[in-house]
């Protein structure tokens, strides 16, 4: 790595998903990329957490069609409007005009409504909850930056419900509000959950939650949504049920999705000028073992690649044997953010021990080879609670509480998140345009403003997260 992080987020997170073997932007196609090996498992590891974690909330996985017919993609129209400009259309079949023009998803509620509604029959068909995890298209016309802001956006996991009733949808909301917030957790990302305010929420949808997170050069990152959708697609798609008197009822739909901006949110996060530092529960390669092989003695390594045998069964190991120097390997490694390196020396094999050293800390320590396992499950749940603390205590440093529009925009000038309290969303609005390219990002969920709102002077009832964004 030659990019400083501090200072230069933005050419050095570029150098590392590079030089990292993360992912390889150069694909001839702008905001098209191209998942490398590494990057592909770390990708893996990432989304089948996800994914379990979707599965023991109650979502069954399925897979939907790439194309929607244009009818189909139009019939909400809020919808619609939202995202038709970055609908890519499919128009011709070899020389041959389709006569139904084909949308290239661009999320899957119009795709999926269509066929609950053939699915749903009575309320003991419900909640009907499902998941998928597909790539989307979206035609982005501002700057592409890979992971952050793709055209095709590589990962999606959706998911998609249809409830009986807003119970039912609060139970889903809040279900999904805790799976997500111990997916963030594991990978220990701090996140601001707010509400989006109406000019920023879903296409289509009643209530936005989001979960943002205040990334290294103080810009918030959009890692996740929840759509409580009301009753607007279900009208449109007819989604209806028999509910326990035979009456038919309109269904309420909610709908929840992260994508592979996750990435970018967890590199963002924790990694540092020697390169990505990768949360152990994730880590493609969670130890490497590199044995210091002095004056041709090749005992070392021997003893090296038994210890790694042994430790496979427990951790994701390599033992790196290859011709190169320590250092050489130590960077290779310590770029691709394994979390643990064993070093085994002549000295440490006289001592029966191994040195082990933290890629989050740098922290050396020589630990006796009998002990090793404890220390090994010990240090990984050490690694991932302090990533966890010191990626939060930098995202609550980088957020002040400002009680003045005077704050905000000292707030704004110095690159800082701001909490703002606010009374409604028309004060948001007013302040938004005050300010540079300051935008109100939602209210905060689970935290209550103090004093009165900067726009009006009224009694505050939300507490604003303004910011610049992603
Ligand atoms: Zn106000």
């Amino acid at each position: 790595m030659e990019i400083k992080k501090e200072g230069n987020f933005s050419e050095w997170y570029h150098e590392v998903l590079e030089e990292a073997e993360v992912v390889d932007a150069r694909y001839n196609m702008k905001g098209a990329l191209v998942w490398r090996p590494f990057g592909f498992q770390l990708r893996k590891l990432v989304f089948t957490h996800l994914g379990n974690l979707m599965e023991a909330t109650g979502h069954q996985e399925t897979l939907f069609p790439l194309m929607i017919p244009e009818g189909q993609l139009m019939k909400e129209a809020d919808h619609l409007e939202g995202f038709s400009p970055e609908v890519y259309w499919v128009t011709k079949g070899g020389d041959t005009k389709l006569e139904v023009p084909l949308a290239i998803r661009p999320t899957s509620e119009t795709a999926m409504y269509p066929m609950f509604a053939l699915w749903i029959r009575s309320h003991a068909d419900l909640p009907l909850k499902i998941f998928q995890t597909v790539n989307i298209f979206r035609y982005e016309t501002k700057h592409t930056r890979p992971l952050i802001r793709d055209r095709e956006v590589s990962t999606f996991k959706e998911a998609h419900c249809a409830h009986a009733d807003q119970a039912q949808v609060d139970e889903e909301m809040a279900l999904i509000r805790d799976a997500y917030n111990r997916f963030m957790d594991a990978l220990c990302i701090p996140y601001i959950i707010s509400r989006r305010v109406s000019w920023d929420k879903f296409p289509g949808a009643n209530v936005t939650y989001s979960y943002d997170q205040v990334m290294p050069d103080n810009k918030t990152l959009q890692n996740a949504t929840t759509h409580d959708l009301g009753q607007g697609f279900a009208k449109m798609y007819d989604v209806n049920y028999e509910d326990e008197g035979g009456k038919q009822q309109l269904c309420h739909m909610s709908s929840h999705g992260i994508s592979s901006r996750i990435l970018a949110g967890m590199i963002g996060a924790h990694g540092d000028d020697k390169g990505l530092v990768l949360p152990p529960l994730f880590a493609p390669v969670q130890i490497v073992v590199v044995p210091i092989v002095f004056k041709g003695n090749k005992e070392p390594e021997a003893k090296a690649l038994e210890l790694a045998g042994e430790l496979s069964g427990e951790y994701r190991v390599e033992c790196d044997c290859r011709d190169r120097s320590p250092g050489d390997k130590y960077y290779h490694w310590e770029l691709r953010g394994v979390p643990i390196r064993l070093e085994l020396g002549p000295r440490d094999m006289e001592n029966n021990a191994v040195m082990l050293v933290r890629r989050d800390t740098g922290e050396k320590r020589s630990v006796p080879l009998d002990s090793l396992n404890q220390v090994l499950e010990e240090t990984m749940l050490a690694i991932e609670h302090d990533m966890r603390k010191k990626a939060w205590a930098r995202q609550d440093k980088a957020i002040v509480a400002a009680q003045s529009v005077d704050e905000v925009l000292d707030a704004e000038k110095k690159g800082f998140v701001a909490k703002v309290p606010l009374c409604c969303e028309d004060c948001g609005k007013a302040l938004e345009d005050k300010l540079g390219s300051y935008e109100v990002r939602g209210f905060i969920v689970g935290e209550k403003p103090k004093g009165n709102c900067v726009e009006c002077g009224k009694p505050a009832k939300e507490l604003g997260l303004l910011s610049n964004a992603y």
